[in-house]
């Protein structure tokens, strides 16, 4: 196809559903860089929306891909039993937290979060599952019905999955109860537990399905009191803590998985994205006591633990398991948010930074506080035409999130950071 052709077939031939972060047309990709096939190079801190945890095409994951591709390709995992799943579950088992030991391999995020949901139906016998305001967890009609981080992504759809309960995300810049962190006294987890008085009935309640740092809705990391005192929550309901860390989980935070910065253990884990090393792979991790009661037949699937994203997310998750490549993802990120929290002090346009480990962003406000979802869409096009590609997140569009690699320079951290000062120079010129 012919690159005129190549840069205008995209809106003839695809539903418009899908909606598009730029109309960029790749050819390769290597490392920290997006090549376009007008020959430019872009530097890449979206990684195909925090999968590629070491970039793209790292050395280490093209050879695992290769040599699973020549040896064993699908042969479906409800069929028979391969080497590389059983490696990747006693890796994932060696460093999973709270004894997660017994593994469903699926495919994508939403899958986890959809099998996560059967599985906690089906071992505790209830129905209601308690979500959070603002979260995304997909996009089958399961995870659509605990999504709130989008009207768009529920427009239309209903009925969802009923007995769906949306408490307040610990989302502290914007506080539903006008408090300061300093002043908090979680009456965001107060609310919750009211309504477990007037509205949903706590025996009733199956899962606490939360983001340990939320992701699409806007990179917010909540209180560590709030997420203790929610796992201690989950718990006296009986119902199963569960854990959405498709977007946090596999060293992003700088711990390999999130939860890890919180006192607290969920009682079932979902991942995805990275988990694959690239390839479609999504893992629900839990206790054994509790899959035991998920019985043969209950949950299934055709390509889920396909083997050649088993041994890739193998080969990954040996490198980002270190404790000194966490370190380093940890320092890095440390250095990353000290350097964006210079642009809060110098422009009041930047409402807030934060983050933890390489997940971080900054988020936009007008004068008034109101989120200022043009700017951030004006910064994000400018990086764009200086061959930077960011994205942007939270409900309203008014946060740019910066997913680098984990194992990214610190240079390129300093050029994002040049380009992100020009910009806010000036397109908040008053
Ligand atoms: N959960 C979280 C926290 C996510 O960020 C995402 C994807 N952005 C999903 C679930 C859904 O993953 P997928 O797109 O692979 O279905």
């Amino acid at each position: 196809m012919d690159k005129n052709r190549l840069k205008s077939a995209y809106q003839e031939l695809f539903a418009p559903s899908l909606k598009k972060a730029t109309d960029l047309v790749v050819d390769r990709a290597e490392g920290p860089y997006l090549y376009g096939i007008d020959g430019d190079r872009y530097l890449d801190f979206v990684q195909g929306i925090a999968v590629n945890a070491l970039g793209h095409g790292h050395p280490a994951l093209v050879e695992a891909a290769l040599g699973q591709i020549r040896r064993l390709g699908h042969v479906s995992f409800n069929l028979v039993t391969y080497p590389q799943a059983l490696e990747l579950a006693e890796e994932l088992k060696r460093h999973a937290p709270g004894g997660l030991e017994a593994f469903f391999l699926a495919n994508t995020g939403a899958e986890a979060v959809d099998g996560a949901l059967k599985l906690a139906r089906y071992v505790t016998g209830r129905t209601s599952i308690v979500a959070f305001r603002g979260s995304f967890h997909g996009r089958t009609m399961g995870a659509a019905s605990v999504t709130s981080s989008n009207v768009s992504f529920r427009r239309h759809y209903a009925p969802f999955m009923p007995q769906v309960y949306f408490a307040p995300y610990p989302y502290c810049l914007r506080c539903s109860f006008g408090r300061k962190p300093d002043d908090c006294g979680l009456e965001c987890l107060e609310y919750l537990k009211q309504d477990l008085n007037y509205i949903i009935p706590g025996e009733d309640v199956s899962a606490v399905l939360f983001e340990p740092v939320m992701g699409e809705g806007g990179y917010v990391v909540p209180p560590g009191p709030y997420v203790e005192a929610l796992g201690r929550l989950a718990r006296d309901l009986g119902a199963l803590l569960i854990f959405d860390e498709v977007q946090t989980g596999l060293g992003r935070t700088g711990r390999l998985f999130a939860s890890q910065h919180f006192d607290v253990q969920p009682d079932v884990m979902c991942l995805g994205k990275a988990v694959g090393g690239g390839f479609p792979l999504a893992v629900i991790a839990s206790r054994r006591e509790i899959m035991e009661k998920w019985p043969p037949g209950a949950h299934g699937t055709t390509f889920g633990g396909h083997p050649v994203a088993c041994a890739t997310g193998l080969a990954l998750l040996k490198i980002v398991s270190r404790p000194d490549f966490l370190a380093a993802v940890r320092e890095k990120g440390e250095y990353f948010r000290a350097r964006l929290l210079k642009f809060k002090a110098d422009y009041p346009a930047v409402a807030d930074v934060r983050g933890l480990g390489l997940m971080n962003a900054l988020e936009l406000a007008k004068a008034d506080g109101s989120p200022d979802p043009d700017l951030a869409g004006r910064i994000t096009n400018r990086l764009r035409e200086k061959k930077i590609l960011l994205l942007t997140c939270g409900v309203k569009g008014n946060v740019i999130r910066f997913i680098p690699p984990l194992n990214v320079e610190q240079r390129l951290l300093d050029e994002v950071i040049e380009a992100l000062a020009e910009a806010l120079a000036v397109l908040t010129k008053a």
